[in-house]
């Protein structure tokens, strides 16, 4: 089995001990992959090597400009890896390999925009009448933590990173524990790009008591961006309030899915589909609560189980495949399916879907899973499931639409299906959530702010909101007059 090691400093190691951990496929339920497998040594490493780039090294000082060439030149030697990449984030996650090559343009994607977005940026100037002028410097942070999950491991770590990276910080990324190996493919194209030693490095291991919680607790430190659940995102808050460090959460969701009378049904039927049996539903950003104006909910219901029955099942490496059973891990599959007996239903039926018992992937798996006649307070309403399960309600009314969909902890994202233009701005403006779709789903300008509310995050990024993050505002006073 291939071997990925830490990238530390400049140079791809092995743990200190020895120590490694296997990544296991889930389509075949194998190991394919030996991971090193850090500890504290190894996150005190990482962090110290980031400290003395960030401190002495050439990598902040050099300017936007040399910068700017350097990142292009690991995006194109990404496109070059394209296939690797995505291999490696299908073998480690399942994820059909024509979703994982999307999340390998966007990866690329995200370091081309925040390189040419950080050099492109202007500073502000503030005239003063007392014969003195102001500007505002924007500096980089210092060095940044970046803590991604398993289920877009490139493109959650890269969406990270390539802000950190732009604005002249040093970086620690630890990906998850279960989806290592494109960031060590991603640690060793930035040594061939030429980045100076010690500005990325990758840190393989667990979260609590290990790398996750050593990173976060290390006073070196100057910026966590943490991207997993809820639960993970309160430790890593209190963690970095006990260093006095800002903290950008991006976390769970519970997405509303809400389709009026009057909508285009195909469109509406095509992004539903798309909003919870994309990547198995394994998406912050799902549309995991589907509701559906009463005139057209049992049309919906018909057209929308027979869309989800035609999805093309299998090996999640072959590009036919549009939906993989297995999901990231076994661990992750017995929280799944555990929503799926009597009482998570509270009463509610599974129209089509369930537990998947084909031979390959066995006890692993779920198919798309399409939940009426569940009541509002039934956990599989009230919970982030993270897999291919959604719930049905029909409703009357538009302000019942907008009370239903805020009837949660989370707010990461919302969409709206309507002809009606005025109803879809009045209902966008009601939606408490950090993203409305209308009309579709998915579908980002990286300009834009992302995150949530609640239980769904703290702190925006995307475009300007990355750089507020990734910098450190600095005021200069001159006086241009002789006292
Ligand atoms: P998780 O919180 O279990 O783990 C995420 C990362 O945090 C992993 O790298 C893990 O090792 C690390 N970690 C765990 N405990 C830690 C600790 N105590 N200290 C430091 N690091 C720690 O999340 P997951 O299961 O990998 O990902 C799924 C979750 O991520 C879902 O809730 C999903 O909604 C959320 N998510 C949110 C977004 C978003 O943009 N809002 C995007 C993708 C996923």
């Amino acid at each position: 089995m291939d071997f990925y090691g830490h990238v530390i400093d400049g140079a791809e190691v092995p743990s200190i001990d020895g120590a490694t951990m296997a990544s296991i496929d889930p389509f075949t339920q194998a190991p394919w992959a030996t991971i090193a497998l850090g500890g504290e040594k190894e996150a005190d490493l990482a962090v110290a090597a980031a400290r003395r780039a960030f401190d002495s090294g050439p990598w902040p000082r050099m300017g936007y400009e040399k910068r700017q060439t350097l990142i292009h030149r690991l995006a194109d030697l990404m496109e070059s890896h394209a296939d690797e990449l995505a291999l490696a984030d299908t073998r480690d996650m399942g994820k059909p390999i024509t979703q994982a090559r999307h999340d390998v343009a966007r990866s690329v994607w995200n370091f081309r925009f925040f390189a040419d977005h950080a050099r492109l940026s202007p500073a502000e100037t503030y005239p003063m009448d007392s014969g003195h002028h102001a500007y505002s410097r924007l500096d980089p942070a210092g060095v940044v933590v970046a803590i991604s999950p398993w289920n877009f491991p490139l493109m959650m770590s890269t969406w990270k990173v390539a802000p950190a990276l732009a604005w002249g910080n040093t970086v620690v990324l630890k990906p998850a524990e279960d989806t290592p190996t494109s960031a060590t493919i991603l640690g060793r194209l930035a040594i061939e790009a030429g980045f100076p030693p010690g500005v990325l490095n990758v840190v393989h291991g667990y979260g609590p008591a290990s790398v996750g919680s050593a990173l976060t607790a290390n006073p070196d430190v100057d910026r966590i961006t943490f991207t997993g659940e809820s639960g993970t995102g309160k430790i890593i808050s209190a963690a970095a309030a006990k260093n006095l460090i800002p903290v950008s959460l991006e976390l769970g969701g519970k997405g509303a899915n809400i389709v009026f009378d009057d909508a285009d049904l195909d469109n509406a039927v095509h992004w539903a589909i798309e909003a919870i049996f994309r990547n198995a539903g394994q998406v912050c950003l799902a549309g995991s609560r589907l509701y559906v104006q009463r005139g057209s909910y049992d049309e919906f219901v018909r057209r929308y189980k027979v869309a989800a029955e035609a999805l093309v099942m299998g090996d999640p490496k072959d590009p036919a495949t549009q939906f993989s059973p297995a999901l990231a891990s076994h661990e992750h599959y017995t929280k799944v399916s555990g929503f799926l007996d009597q009482a998570s239903l509270g009463g509610g039926r599974i129209v089509t879907g369930g537990l998947f018992t084909g031979e390959a992937s066995a006890g692993w798996g779920v198919l798309p899973t399409i939940i009426t006649d569940a009541p509002a307070d039934a956990r599989v309403v009230k919970e982030e499931i993270f897999g291919p399960v959604v719930v049905a309600t029909p409703f009357d009314t538009e302000a019942e639409a907008v009370a239903l969909a805020n009837d949660t902890r989370y707010g990461l994202n919302a969409m709206v299906f309507t002809e009606n233009l005025s109803r879809a701005h009045r209902v966008s403006a009601q939606l408490r959530a950090g993203t409305v779709w209308v009309n579709c789903f998915f579908i980002r300008d990286l300009r834009a702010p992302f995150g949530g509310v609640g239980d769904s995050g703290v702190g925006r990024e995307g475009g300007n909101f990355s750089r507020e993050f990734f910098t450190e505002p600095k005021a200069v006073v001159m006086q241009i007059t002789p006292t």
